[in-house]
């Protein structure tokens, strides 16, 4: 284990090193093990939650349901889905009550997703530790080691200023974990150049980001014959890794792409192998239900995704329905890991926005642009729409959490002046209802541009 991540800890104030070496203990662990690792970890948790949260003793004595019905894994069903809206309005309710939200162990952080206006709530130390530690045991599957160069293309820092903390912070981890960051939204013809310099100065084993960032570097790199010979992989996330595009990137670069589905709600939930025949659910740390409309389980066929973080004892998210949907496999990998698999995420897929520049975009941008202004402000509103008529310019519509109640005017005023940052002509439309589109179903990113 290299020292790195030993200093990690130290800044972080996390148990990564050890929490990584347990899953490498667990890595292979046969259906059985794994069955009954989890089954414990919810009935701890499950147990914790109606003694502690009071969303979730109100949810159980709703319907007569007490921690010892959970008594095999099948069970956690009894339990009702919470969705994202249920859980914005009890969020209060569901910090739990022997928690200090303000010690340095407890971390805010916000949720993700392509869908919805993101909310504020907070992680535990424990939750964190799973979530690097399967990180980091993805590295490893993809043969990259602690010491190998790696770089970025991210856009945390890219909207709004980073406070000076913020920036130490990142530039003593980037250091240590020898992280180049590029700003993925930054991309255009102007600093492409620049860029291509920069990944070639810092030769990456690993280049990590966004898939719309990835694949225009990939097509600068091809159209200008350069090449990237200490790349041994590309892992994307946020957005869904199309057969097309992971072909054009596993060609231009001649290395294999690996996918990764995260959250803000719950971090490392799934990983793809060397096999490369879909994303293995890391179920020491979550438990994923992929469900039909009836509720019941579905395998082969897009389902949506019911979330449960066994670790998180800040803000418990059991049985929460994150908006993304994801195809549940029944097949069994040839890499030898029991671990269930996801065929597909099909949440992510959006449609792109051009911001300035002629700059793709989608949803998830402006999900990331939300979390990075961390501004209360947003949980007057429950959804926003971007619609976009032409290249460069924007209309984002946000809709009122509650028609009677009035937000402030500051909020409004610094959001518009970040839109106008992005794009040549922005127009902010607040609204009471939304508009869904003729089939009658609602979309985050509606655009009439042809291309
Ligand atoms: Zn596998």
């Amino acid at each position: 284990m290299s020292l790195s991540l030993y200093l990690q800890d130290l800044v972080r104030g996390t148990r990564i090193v050890k929490t990584k070496k347990e899953l490498e203990k667990s890595d292979f662990w046969s259906r059985e093990q794994l069955d009954e690792y989890q089954l414990k970890k919810l009935q701890k948790l499950v147990s914790f939650s109606y003694q502690h949260v009071p969303y979730y003793r109100k949810l159980f004595d709703s319907i007569g349901l007490k921690p010892d019905d959970i008594r095999e894994l099948a069970d956690i069903q009894k339990i009702p889905i919470s969705t994202k809206e249920m859980i914005r309005q009890g969020k209060d309710n569901l910090i739990a009550d022997n928690v200090n939200i303000n010690s340095y162990k407890i971390k805010r952080a916000v949720t993700g997703g392509t869908t919805g206006i993101p909310f504020a709530f907070y992680k535990d130390t424990q939750t964190r530790d799973f979530s690097w530690g399967a990180y980091y045991r993805w590295h490893d599957w993809m043969g990259i080691k602690n010491r190998d160069s790696k770089a970025v293309l991210w856009s945390s820092g890219a909207v709004i200023e980073h406070t000076w903390w913020q920036k130490c912070k990142s530039y003593v981890l980037d250091r240590m974990s020898k992280s180049l960051h590029i700003n993925a939204y930054g991309l255009n013809k102007e600093s492409l150049p620049d860029v291509a310099k920069q990944l070639i100065k810092h030769k990456p084993a690993l280049i990590h980001g966004y898939l719309s960032a990835v694949l225009q570097v990939a097509k600068y790199f091809k159209e200008h014959n350069l090449t990237l010979p200490s790349l041994k992989a590309i892992s994307s996330t946020t957005e869904t890794l199309l057969p097309m595009y992971r072909q054009y990137i596993e060609e231009t670069f001649n290395v294999k792409m690996f996918d990764q589905y995260g959250g803000g709600e719950c971090n490392s939930m799934a990983f793809e192998c060397d096999a490369h025949i879909g994303l293995h659910v890391t179920e020491e740390h979550c438990l994923l239900e992929i469900v039909d409309e009836s509720d019941s389980y579905c395998y082969g066929k897009p389902g949506r995704v019911i979330l449960t973080d066994l670790d998180n004892y800040a803000f418990p998210f059991i049985r929460y329905e994150n908006g993304d949907s994801a195809i549940m496999s029944q097949k069994q990998c040839d890499c030898g890991r029991h671990s269930k698999l996801l065929e597909s995420i099909s949440g992510r897929t959006a449609d792109v926005i051009y911001i300035k520049d002629d700059v793709p975009v989608t949803a998830a941008f402006f999900v990331s642009m939300f979390i990075e202004l961390h501004s209360d402000w947003f949980e007057h509103f429950t959804r926003f729409q971007v619609y976009q008529k032409k290249k460069g310019e924007l209309v984002f519509r946000l809709e009122k959490a509650n028609k009677d109640k009035e937000y402030p005017e500051s909020g409004r005023i610094e959001l518009l002046k970040n839109l106008q940052k992005l794009a040549n002509k922005v127009e902010l439309e607040i609204l009471d209802n939304l508009p869904y589109d003729k089939s009658g179903k609602f979309r985050y990113v509606i655009s009439d541009v042809k291309e």
